[in-house]
C-alpha cells in the first residue's frame, strides 16, 4: 500500500500519488500517460486524472505496480481494475497487469489458445488474477524467458499444474524443477504453433519465443523505445555478452514477427517489413565500438 508519508514531493496536488517507493519499472507510464511521468529514476503524477477513461486508467497502474507505490488520498476502489486483467492485446494474447518486484516489474503475458493456454514469464501470484486465468482456461506452458522474470513460477506452475519451460543456461537454484528445459542454440517447436528462439546475451540462457510468426515475446533481449522510436537492445542492462546477444538479434532476422511483446520496455506493432527494417537498424546500432543500439 502506498504511503502519503514518503509521496513523492514532485506529485501534482489531488487524489493519485506516487510513494517513494517506485522502482521505475515504466509499467505506470505505459498504461496511465496521461496521469504518471518519468522525473530520471521514479514517476510521479504529473497530472490528476480528469476523466473517467484517465481515471481507469490510473487505477490499472495502480493495481499493476510492483512495489505499490501508487495510492489515492480517497483509497478509492479498483476492483473494477482488478477485474481489467488479463487484458486484450490483440486476437488471443493478453497482458497480465499484477507485475512483481521480483522481476523488477517485468511484463507477463497470457495467450488463450484451444491447446492450452500459456503464461510467458511470471506475473505475481494474485489471487483476482488466479481467478480470472482460472475462468479462461488455466495454463498449460509456461515460458520463462529468462532467468529475472521468474517471479512467483513455482506458485503458478503448483496452481494450474503447467508445465514450465527454460533454458539450461538459466537454470538457477530456484528453477531447478522446471519440467522442460532447453539446450544450446537451436530453435525448438514446442508446438505447431510456438517456437522458442535461444537468444543469448542478456543472459547466458535467454529465450524468446514466437508465436504464430507473429507475436514474437522478447523477455529483455528486444523491446520498443519510445524515446528513439525505435527497437532497441542496450549494452548497460546485458549482464552476460553483448557480442553473443548481437549474434542473437541477427539470428532473429531468420523469422517473420509484427509484434514485440518484451518483459521491460515497451510493445510494438508494425508490418513484417517495417519490423524487419527495425530489426536490422538495431543490429547495425548493436555492432558499432560505441556499442550503444539505441
Ligand atoms: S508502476 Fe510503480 S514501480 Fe513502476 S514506475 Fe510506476 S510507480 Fe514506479
Amino acid at each position: 500500500m502506498a504511503l502519503l508519508e514518503i509521496a513523492h514531493p514532485r506529485n501534482v496536488l489531488g487524489d493519485f500519488f506516487v510513494d517513494t517507493t517506485c522502482i521505475d519499472c515504466d509499467l505506470c507510464r505505459q498504461i496511465a500517460p496521461d496521469t504518471f511521468s518519468d522525473i530520471g529514476d521514479q514517476s510521479i503524477v504529473y497530472h490528476q486524472p480528469e476523466t473517467s477513461e484517465h481515471e481507469f486508467a490510473a487505477l490499472k497502474a495502480l493495481v499493476t505496480c510492483p512495489t505499490a507505490s501508487i495510492g489515492t488520498l480517497s483509497n478509492r476502489s479498483a476492483k473494477a481494475a482488478v477485474r481489467a486483467y488479463p487484458e486484450l492485446i490483440d486476437d488471443n494474447v493478453n497482458f497480465c497487469g499484477f507485475a512483481s518486484e521480483s522481476s523488477y516489474g517485468a511484463s507477463s503475458y497470457l495467450i488463450i489458445r484451444p491447446e492450452g493456454n500459456v503464461l510467458i514469464d511470471s506475473p505475481r501470484f494474485a489471487t483476482p488474477l488466479v481467478k480470472r486465468i482460472e475462468k479462461l482456461g488455466g495454463v498449460r506452458l509456461m515460458f520463462l524467458t529468462h532467468r529475472d522474470d521468474v517471479a512467483d513460477h513455482e506458485k503458478w506452475a503448483a496452481h494450474f499444474s503447467a508445465k514450465r519451460i527454460l533454458h539450461r543456461d538459466d537454470v538457477t537454484r530456484s528453477t531447478a524443477n522446471v519440467e522442460r528445459v532447453l539446450t544450446g542454440l537451436e530453435a525448438v517447436t514446442l508446438a505447431a504453433d510456438l517456437l522458442a528462439v535461444p537468444t543469448p546475451g542478456h543472459t547466458r540462457g535467454h529465450t524468446v519465443l514466437l508465436y504464430r510468426d507473429r507475436y514474437l515475446f522478447t523477455g529483455d533481449h528486444l523491446w520498443w523505445s519510445q524515446a528513439n522510436d525505435s527497437l532497441h537492445a542496450s549494452s548497460s542492462v546485458c549482464w552476460y555478452s553483448w557480442a553473443e546477444q548481437t549474434r542473437s538479434m541477427e539470428r532473429l532476422l531468420d523469422y517473420e514477427f509484427e509484434w514485440v511483446l518484451p518483459g521491460h520496455g515497451r510493445r510494438v506493432h508494425l508490418s513484417s517489413t517495417l519490423m524487419r527494417e527495425q530489426l536490422a537498424g538495431c543490429i547495425t546500432r548493436m555492432r558499432r565500438p560505441s556499442r550503444a543500439a539505441s
